[in-house]
């Protein structure tokens, strides 16, 4: 019988997996892709989707369609748990699927314990990245009746990209007066070093976004924001951007995890445990170093995992995967300016954004092509 390769999602370090499944296909190995849409989107272009620089259809990669085209198999579900021991996946509609070698590539989810309110339509974790796309439809339609209150809960990158291209689709939208306040917990950006932090607050503050530091939101109310120093504040839209956490799906399976829940895997993207298990991107925790949440570590993982997958297969040798140094950072501010930063070389403006236009813009393009 021939041997069973499962892909549990078909995120960012599974891309060149997807490119080459007529390679397996051709060694005789049957594939299943398990995702819970036809398509990834990119994150990288995210915000700026979000912000009307791109359409939705400029940023996703279509997972179903490559992956029926090379004559594997593509079911539109999510995986609810891993059985290692049967060798099974489930999913969430109960029906369960026999595996080989089974990688996984779920991603992370923004943690929703801080929205007191169970489903609001105005209410928008920045994952998964379709919500940005739902997110953008609601600020249009709101926007163009009447001024409206756009709060952004977080710090990091996001909230700041995030708030930055709520501004850019305001003034491209040509919408009443979008108020956008951004609530961090700490200081904005305060992982990285003062001169990205200064650049980041100076872009959002010249352009009227209220930045309110130190400021712990308590709860998420369906219009309201309440801190915890217990100051509400009223919003029409609100965006959660307080980090991710791995799939939950890895640690409720029983896998072992690295500290956040992420599977604990080896030099060779394997799990510790069970070497029939491979895993790439935000879902994974690499035994040897931690790894930044950032799509720039699930790309780099992309030709490990596909020769590791392989090999796996074909009981071959497999591939140590090493991280690299230091990685290129753009953030894009929303107003087709951006941040660069890479070791010490820091600029900001234009050029900035028209390099990470230039590299996303390509990477989707080469893996766009495979859908022609
Ligand atoms: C707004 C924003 C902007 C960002 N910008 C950048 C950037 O510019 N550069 C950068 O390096 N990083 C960026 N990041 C970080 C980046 O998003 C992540 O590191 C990256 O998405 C990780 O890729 P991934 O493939 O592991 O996960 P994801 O991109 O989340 O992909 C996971 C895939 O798995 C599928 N899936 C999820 N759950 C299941 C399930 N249970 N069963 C089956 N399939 C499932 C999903 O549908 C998705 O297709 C950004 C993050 C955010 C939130």
């Amino acid at each position: 019988m021939s041997k069973k390769l499962l892909l549990a999602g078909g995120g960012h370090a599974h891309m060149m997996t997807l490119a080459n499944l007529s390679r397996f296909r051709e060694k005789g190995f049957e594939v299943t892709v398990v995702q819970p849409s036809p398509y990834h989107y990119y994150s990288g272009m995210g915000p700026g989707m979000l912000g009307n620089t791109y359409s939705p259809e400029e940023i996703r990669f279509a997972t179903r369609k490559v992956v029926e085209k090379s004559g594997s198999v593509f079911i539109q579900e999510k995986v609810a748990r891993i059985d290692p021991q049967a060798r099974r996946i489930f999913l969430e509609s109960g029906e369960s699927l026999p595996y080989d070698v089974l990688s996984l590539n779920i991603g992370s989810s923004v943690p929703r314990s801080i929205i007191s309110t169970a489903s609001a339509e105005n209410i928008f974790t920045v994952k998964p990245i379709e919500h940005l796309q739902k997110a953008r439809q609601l600020i249009l339609e709101l926007g163009t009746e009447k001024p409206i209150n756009v709060a952004v809960i977080g710090g990091g990158p996001s909230a700041v990209e995030i708030a930055g291209n709520v501004w850019g689709l305001a003034h491209r939208g040509g919408l009443q007066p979008v108020k956008i306040q951004v609530f961090a917990r700490s200081s904005i950006m305060s992982g990285f070093p003062d001169r990205v932090r200064y650049k980041a607050i100076h872009s959002l503050n010249a352009r009227g976004i209220n930045i309110l530091e130190h400021c712990a939101v308590k709860a998420i109310h369906s219009t309201r924001v309440e801190l915890e120093s217990l100051q509400n504040y009223g919003a029409d839209v609100i965006f959660v951007a307080t980090g991710v956490n791995p799939s939950p799906v890895i640690r409720e399976s029983g896998l072992r995890t690295g500290p956040e829940g992420g599977l604990l895997v080896n030099r060779y993207l394997q799990s510790v445990d069970h070497p029939e298990i491979f895993g790439g991107g935000d879902c994974i925790y690499f035994q040897e170093q931690p790894l930044d949440k950032v799509g720039v570590y699930a790309v780099r993982e992309n030709p490990v995992l596909l020769h590791n997958l392989m090999a796996s297969l074909e009981g071959k040798e497999l591939q140590p995967f090493d991280p690299g140094g230091d990685y290129l950072l753009i953030f894009n501010l929303g107003d087709n300016t951006g941040i660069f930063r890479k070791k010490c070389l820091l600029f900001g403006g234009r050029p900035a954004f028209l390099i990470k236009d230039y590299i996303d813009r390509k990477f989707m393009k080469k893996f766009q092509a495979l859908e022609r």
